[in-house]
């Protein structure tokens, strides 16, 4: 009897330890996405495993032990001369784990965490590696630019407008695919760039791109760039996808109220300690009410300018080709969600329609969408540029004539003389029209 207990027992052991070998689960590759603060190692898994993540001293090292894990082939090596790693190895330990070691050159702060399959991968472990010396140099950095802006500001009294650049996605997320397989990271990235050169020549103007690579970065740290660069317009820039292959055209987005009034008490909750400034109103000083209303109003305007620039936008998309709706639309985006930065959202076409897909690639049609958003942003901050701008203080000043208005009055209004609005205006006689719009002179 006995005997036999031990025939079965045996026989437990055995078929778990099989079911367990069959559990093995596998790393097959490993992928890099270099971002200025940080390095992300992705590596593709047949199953989520157990995994550890620790640092090493005397040489620096990183290490990634994966439990009852076995590696495909030979891990891939970082690209040449990184900033933060040198060299990657891996063994095998216990006969059943696997141990990857990155050799390391600077000092590092490692996160990791398991990203679930979707569309384009499966299973896979992210560690993530932060360069703490370089998040030191570049805060430096941020202060002495920070200082110099300030100078600047003081000795030409006029500022540049800033628009920050957000090419969407990137990294480890590619994004929207077309049929041909044109990935939506790196479209809009051409489009992103090509967009920041025509704002760069433009006296006045300042593009700020908040992803310059192949990298990703998480939503609410796209709108923390813009913020810190202090910017007048976040625009997001992306090519849609739809089971449809037929369906096509561009469409311009702005924040949905709903979305809104949410994110701004969560904005008031996380940042009531903090000295964010809100249309030039500190709120720490505040009570939480009087906080709430002026982030409301100051949203209200933002939302305001929101609608007005991406209406420009839209109709210049109209001119070069088909849009997907006449309207600007509204939506959630989390990336819109700055309450004091207008920002709009420009999906530019549909990459999962085949002609729009061979558009997207083409160097020409992406010139032409970048003019597209180009022209609509210059036609708003014409109109609009804040006081302190050297766009506002270098450009003249347009009034539209309404019921009752006189060109003495107007003129009076303005400060400058009669003569000089007639003048720049090439009017003869005193007359004015309603609807008609002036040039006033700078006085
Ligand atoms: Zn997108």
């Amino acid at each position: 009897m006995s005997k036999f207990i031990k025939f079965i027992s045996l026989w437990v052991l055995i078929s778990s330890a099989l079911v367990v070998h069959a559990q093995t689960g596998r790393v097959d590759s490993l992928r890099y996405w270099t971002a200025p603060d940080h390095t992300r190692m992705v590596f593709d898994l047949t199953t989520p495993v157990a995994h550890q993540v620790f640092l090493l001293a005397n040489p620096a090292r990183l290490v990634i032990d994966f439990k009852h894990t076995k590696l495909l082939k030979a891990l891939p090596q970082p690209p040449k001369n990184h900033a933060l790693f040198s060299r990657v190895r891996s063994g095998v330990r216990n006969n059943k784990d696997l141990r990857v070691v990155v050799d390391l050159k600077a000092t590092v702060s490692p996160k990791s965490f398991a990203l679930q399959p979707n569309k384009n991968y499966g299973h896979r472990l992210v560690v993530d590696l932060f360069n703490k010396v370089k998040a030191v140099n570049t805060a430096s950095k941020k202060s002495v630019k920070a200082a110099k802006t300030v100078t600047k500001t003081v000795k030409n009294k006029a500022r540049d407008i800033i628009i920050a650049i957000d090419a969407g996605h990137g990294g480890e997320d590619p994004g929207a695919q077309g049929p041909r397989g044109t990935q939506e990271k790196k479209v809009v990235l051409l489009i992103a760039k090509k967009l920041a050169v025509l704002i760069n020549k433009k006296p006045g103007m300042k593009a700020v791109m908040v992803r310059k690579g192949d990298y990703y970065i998480e939503l609410r740290k796209r709108m923390q760039i813009a913020r810190a660069a202090n910017a007048d317009l976040f625009i997001s820039i992306h090519a849609d996808a739809f089971k449809d292959s037929t369906v096509k055209g561009a469409s311009v987005f702005t924040l949905s109220n709903r979305g809104a009034s949410s994110e701004a008490a969560r904005w008031l909750a996380k940042h009531e300690n903090a000295a964010d400034l809100v249309g030039g109103v500190t709120l720490t000083d505040k009570d939480d009410v009087l906080a709430t209303v002026l982030m409301d109003l100051s949203q209200t305007a933002t939302k305001e300018a929101s609608r007005n620039v991406a209406g420009k936008i839209l109709k210049n998309f109209k001119s070069i080709g088909h849009l997907h709706n006449n309207n600007v639309q509204k939506a959630g985006f989390l990336v819109l969600k700055s309450p004091d930065i207008p920002s709009i959202l420009v999906e530019t076409a549909y990459i999962s329609n085949p002609a729009e897909e061979r558009k997207l690639k083409s160097g020409k049609h992406q010139s032409k969408m970048a003019r597209a958003i180009y022209k609509g942003i210059v036609k708003y901050f014409n109109q609009y540029a804040p006081a302190d701008t050297y766009i506002a203080l270098n450009s003249n000043k347009k009034h539209t004539i309404s019921r009752g208005e006189t060109l003495s009055g107007i003129a009076q209004y303005y400060g400058v003389s009669m003569r000089s609005i007639k003048s720049i205006n090439r009017l003869a006689g005193n007359l004015v029209i309603i609807g008609q719009v002036l040039k006033i002179p700078k006085g």
